[in-house]
């Protein structure tokens, strides 16, 4: 099997309704979609941020097979490719290898720890509201009444709007409800300990990204200073740049993204380096349908660790946010019940692309 294309298509949707983290406010939402095209007849798909230049794809992706893509991976990077964009023409490898073979990609990667996988509701973002924290409440509320055991806010405005809603949310839910909080790097060390050591009184699942996602040293001191675990890494781009954050043990639950990390392939090793280290790992999840049934593959084949009767949840991370990439892209959706996702089961990703919805938002 040999490839004899990839087309490429940067897509974007308008957000109708904006929202924001603690850094920025969005309105659109860019992904880099590849279609790796082979003379079997197969057609492998991937998610990235941002795709390939023409000219590295002739050289290094072109004319291969999709059996060779730790050496397609090196050759991108080699030619300077941001990992990012390497990301999406891996996840479409590893889609083409599942569809020669006729199975999915967890069965590639050693089979499945689970058939399906609990997840949790990622929103909660603060928008131009008359009562903010009132409608925080109810979106909250409204996860609960979905079926959700988990969800996730988003903090990073300040001491004053953090403790007050979060508390608010924590009361709605309820007791029984995973909970975690995600500031999205916009505090500094000191602010991070200052609103945690508030925050922490409400039972937290995790506090993620509390300062900027390269100052492992702040990290650490975080880690030390609140009694709460501390995940992050979903921006970092390739192992090595996991590398210290997982030997010094900066983070509790290391959490790369699929679509930015470096697909599949990079991924692998960011785990394996995880494991060695004793980091937990939950995969970041914000994107289009193919990073969400990419990710699906990944938790299909994460083990619970330790392995006792109670283990720590392996959680998907449903992103509720408004996005027809996600709820549209595939011809079948990827769909919670009552705040469970099966893990689809088809040859490679699983999924089969709806080629209409990347015409309707080509960029
Ligand atoms: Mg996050």
């Amino acid at each position: 099997m040999k490839i004899v294309d990839v087309k490429t298509y940067p897509v974007v949707y308008p957000v109708k309704d904006p929202f924001s983290n603690g850094m920025r406010t969005t309105r659109q939402r860019p992904f880099g979609i590849v279609e790796v095209i082979t003379d079997s007849g197969l057609s492998g798909w991937g998610e990235g941020t941002g795709v390939p230049a023409r000219r590295a794809l002739e050289s290094q992706v072109i004319g291969r097979s999709p059996f060779d893509y730790a050496v397609i991976w090196e050759g991108l990077q080699l030619q300077g490719t941001d990992i990012g964009a390497i990301s999406g023409v891996d996840i479409a490898l590893w889609d083409l290898m599942g569809k020669a073979l006729d199975k999915p990609i967890h069965q590639l990667l050693g089979g499945s720890f689970r058939s399906k996988v609990d997840a949790y509701a990622t929103g909660l973002f603060r928008r131009e509201r008359s009562d903010p924290t009132a409608a925080l409440v109810d979106e909250a509320r409204g996860y609960v009444d979905q079926g959700f055991k988990a969800m996730k806010m988003k903090v990073g405005f300040g001491p004053d709007y953090d403790i007050k809603n979060v508390a608010a949310v924590r009361r709605a839910i309820g007791d029984d409800i995973l909970f975690a909080v995600d500031a999205n790097c916009a505090y500094d060390r000191g602010s991070a300990i200052a609103v945690g050591q508030r925050l922490v009184e409400n039972n937290l699942l995790w506090f993620e990204e509390p300062v900027s996602s390269d100052d492992v040293e702040s990290y650490i001191e975080i880690r030390r200073a609140l009694n709460v675990r501390i995940s992050g890494a979903e921006q970092l781009r390739g192992h090595r740049a996991f590398r210290r954050f997982l030997q010094e043990r900066a983070l509790d639950i290391v959490q790369p993204d699929i679509s930015i990390c470096g697909g599949f392939t990079e991924y692998k090793k960011i785990e394996a380096m995880a494991s060695a280290n004793h980091v937990r790992v939950l995969p970041h999840m914000f994107g289009t349908a193919i990073r969400m049934a990419a990710t699906l593959q990944l938790l299909a084949n994460l083990p619970d660790v330790p392995h006792s009767n109670v283990p720590f949840p392996v959680l998907l991370e449903y992103d509720m946010s408004e996005n027809a990439l996600r709820t549209e892209l595939a011809v079948e959706p990827i769909a919670h019940v009552d705040g469970v996702v099966a893990i689809p089961q088809g040859p490679g990703l699983g999924i089969e692309i709806n080629r209409d919805l990347l015409a309707r938002y080509a960029a």
